[in-house]
């Protein structure tokens, strides 16, 4: 079996002219202005296939005149000079996933890993449930997941750029934590390499492709071509065979299987007085404040919910965090902001998210942050729902009235059969109801509570004894300002620095909270009087 990612069709691309096909790495090269982009729905697989074309771009330069020269080239009209092409082509034999001797990004000396030191396929993909990671949208077992050929292609290249932290010793990669990488984007795909092709400020070095990776120096800057194609991981593929993919679905594919997947100690990172300091290494996508190395992560989950990780590229002392691919292209219009959201606990990942931007300036950022942004010490706008404006319209006012003066305790009795039921399925209760809503609205008293609001609004009266059915001047209990009846918030859980906005319930959800609100309110000892008219009233601004 080989499996020549240079020659293989693996990469899905959307071509200028609207069709889709895949293409390999040659066939990316010699295309790129005809490509309008590679079409793939995961940011992080997206990133490292740009990743590894700029990576060959980066590699062969030289032989063009250097990383200056190919980004005119690129920009100019899309073409990879033919240099450049040629010297990537002949090193072909690197590229192979399935060479006996160099097989591409794995450890051949790692093959004699007995059957339980193997691991899933899976574990190629942070979102694929492997070992004790399994709470998420996929779920499978290590012993069954496989993957097809080009979605094994695409996890190997992801080690470079995105190995998160995993159980037993297993490291990240360089960087550490995975970092927001920023990706320029062009009208098409020669453009778009063009772009994110920038000279860098350090010695080129060697790549590695194969073998056991051993950074030469890791206590020195690391060359660019070594960072790279860093590998924190020992990886070898099982032979394929035909099976069903877990991460695209394809079947009767060739697929790969258990794998051998261990950690890399010589990738384990530098500690100084027993902390750990990152490589002196700064990734072109990331960003980095001046003179560090440590680039900027997303952190919590619940930051991400409203963009507010995005504020550590802007920090409000030293000036915004600085990507050299983001200075090199400054006034460019078109970008990708990948962030994946790692845990800061265990570095894990657990998320992704990609955003598209016009630039990459504070501005535009801040205005990400700022569309979600609350006045200090208010707590609107961070709940799923808003408390309802407090005025009471006439209309609504007049309803609950004259419900409580002219509805009789028979009328109230066949209301109270209609409990969880919509009008259609209580006719004696539906009278009721219509007498009293089609009378005030042929009035022309104003504005009238909605039908589903009166509707409900005259169960819930019906469901109270007749003392608590009255308009008491000074009211003031209602279920809507009852935290405990409609939460507006995910209760606290330990460890949680803050909480879930929940929506506003509805249908059979919504009435069996407003009950159960208006009984444990009837069984105090001293119930307090119900504001009608702002419950009427906070449910019609909520509902319709
Ligand atoms: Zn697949």
């Amino acid at each position: 079996m080989d499996y020549n990612l240079l020659d293989e069709s693996w990469i899905p691309v959307l071509w200028i002219d609207g069709s889709s096909t895949r293409v390999g790495i040659i066939e990316a090269l010699t295309q790129a202005g005809r490509i309008r982009q590679i079409a793939l729905a995961s940011p992080l697989d997206l990133f490292a296939v740009h990743r590894f074309i700029l990576t060959l771009l980066y590699w062969k330069a030289a032989l063009a005149g250097g990383v200056e020269q190919v980004r005119k080239s690129l920009l100019k009209d899309g073409e990879v000079p033919s240099a450049v092409l040629e010297g990537i082509t002949k090193e072909k034999h690197c590229f192979d996933l399935f060479d006996e001797k160099l097989p591409f990004l794995q450890d051949p000396s790692v093959n004699g890993a007995k059957d339980d030191e193997r691991k899933s396929a899976g574990s190629l993909f942070a979102e694929l449930a492997t070992g004790t990671n399994i709470a998420h949208f996929h779920h499978g077992d290590d012993e069954n997941t496989r993957l097809c050929l080009p979605c094994v292609a695409l996890g190997m290249l992801r080690v470079v750029p995105w190995t998160q932290s995993g159980g037993a010793g297993l490291t990240p990669s360089i960087h550490n934590a995975p970092p927001i990488m920023a990706i320029a984007t062009g009208d098409n795909l020669g453009i778009t390499l063009g772009l994110n092709l920038v000279l860098l400020d350090v010695e080129a070095g060697e790549p590695k492709w194969s073998g056991h990776f051993k950074p030469t120096n890791p206590t020195k800057a690391i060359p660019y071509l070594e960072a790279l194609t860093w590998n924190p991981r020992r990886i070898y593929l099982s032979s394929p065979r035909i099976g069903v993919c877990w991460y695209c679905g394809s079947s009767d594919a060739p697929t790969v299987g258990k794998i051998v997947y261990k950690k890399n100690e010589e990738t384990i990172g530098n500690q100084q007085k027993k902390k750990r300091i990152p490589f002196t290494w700064r990734d072109p996508a990331a960003f980095y404040p001046e003179n560090e190395f440590a680039s900027a992560n997303s952190t919590q989950e619940d930051q991400a919910t409203e963009n507010k990780d995005l504020a550590r590229l802007i920090p409000v002392e030293s000036g915004p965090l600085k990507s050299a691919v983001a200075v090199k292209n400054e006034s460019h219009h078109g970008w990708r902001l990948v962030v994946p959201t790692t845990n800061p606990k265990n570095n894990k990942t657990f998320d992704h998210r990609q955003l598209e931007l016009p630039n990459l300036s504070p501005e535009t950022i801040g205005a990400l942050i700022r569309a979600n942004k609350r006045p200090p010490g208010r707590s609107e706008g961070l709940d799923g729902w808003n408390l309802p404006n407090p005025r009471h319209p006439l209309g609504i006012r007049l309803f609950v009235q004259a419900a409580i003066k002219l509805l009789t305790d028979a009328d109230w009795a066949a209301l109270s059969t209609a409990a969880y039921r919509d009008m259609h399925d209580s006719p004696a209760a539906f009278d009721v109801f219509a007498g009293l809503y089609w009378g005030l609205r042929d009035k022309k008293i104003g504005r009238l509570p909605s039908r589903n609001v009166a509707w409900l609004i005259l169960k819930l009266m019906a469901a109270v004894p007749a003392q608590a059915r009255v308009l008491h001047p000074g009211a003031r209990f209602s279920p809507m300002e009852d935290p405990n009846a409609l939460p507006k918030r995910q209760p606290k859980e330990r460890g949680r620095t803050s909480l879930y906005p929940v929506s506003f319930p509805r249908g059979e959800r919504l009435e069996a909270a407003l009950r159960r609100a208006l009984d444990s309110n009837v069984r105090k000892r001293k119930p307090e009087p119900v504001d009608w008219t702002g419950l009427c009233n906070g449910l019609d601004q909520l509902l319709d």
